[in-house]
C-alpha cells in the first residue's frame, strides 16, 4: 500500500516536470559581447550579463526590447560592464548600441567631396546587356556609356 503511493508521487512528479509545472526556465537573447551567468532563468530570478569589450573612446548604452525589463548597468574593473535585471515570465532580448566618440561626423563637413561633381559617379544600365556600370563603358559587353563619344 505504502509502496503504491509513492509510485503514485513520483508519477505526479514526472508529469509535472514533463509539463514545466513550476521549473520553467526562460532564456536571455544577447548580442555577441555579453557574457551571461547562466544559460536559462527562472521567473524572479536575479541575472546577470557582463559585457567585455570595452574600449575607452565608445560610448555604451544597454538597453532590453522587453518594455517590462529595467536593467541596471554597472562598471566594474574586473568584469567590464555589469548588467542586472530580474527575469520576467518570459524571454528576454538584451542587447548594446555603441558610438565611438572620435569618430568624426562626416554629415558636418559637406564640403569633402564637392570638388568631384557627383555625375562622374553616376550609375547607368547598359540598354544591350542590363548590366549596372560606373565606369564609361559596359563591363559586361564593352557597349559605351549613352552619352558618351
Ligand atoms: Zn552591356
Amino acid at each position: 500500500m505504502k509502496k503504491k503511493l509513492i509510485l503514485f508521487v513520483l508519477e505526479v512528479l514526472a508529469v509535472m516536470s514533463l509539463l514545466g509545472c513550476g521549473a520553467e526556465k526562460y532564456k536571455v537573447n544577447a548580442d555577441s559581447g555579453f557574457e551571461l551567468d547562466k544559460k536559462s532563468y527562472a521567473a524572479g530570478e536575479e541575472v546577470t550579463a557582463y559585457f567585455k569589450y570595452v574600449a575607452t573612446d565608445t560610448d555604451y548604452n544597454f538597453y532590453c526590447e522587453n518594455d517590462d525589463v529595467k536593467i541596471k548597468t554597472d562598471y566594474d574593473n574586473a568584469h567590464g560592464y555589469v548588467i542586472t535585471f530580474t527575469m520576467p515570465d518570459h524571454d528576454v532580448t538584451i542587447g548594446v548600441k555603441s558610438r565611438n566618440t572620435m569618430t568624426m561626423d562626416y554629415n558636418a563637413h559637406p564640403e569633402i567631396n564637392t570638388d568631384v561633381p557627383s555625375s562622374a559617379y553616376e550609375i547607368w544600365k547598359c540598354p544591350d546587356c542590363g548590366t549596372l556600370n560606373a565606369m564609361p563603358f559596359c563591363t559586361e559587353c564593352g557597349r559605351k556609356k549613352p552619352g558618351v563619344n
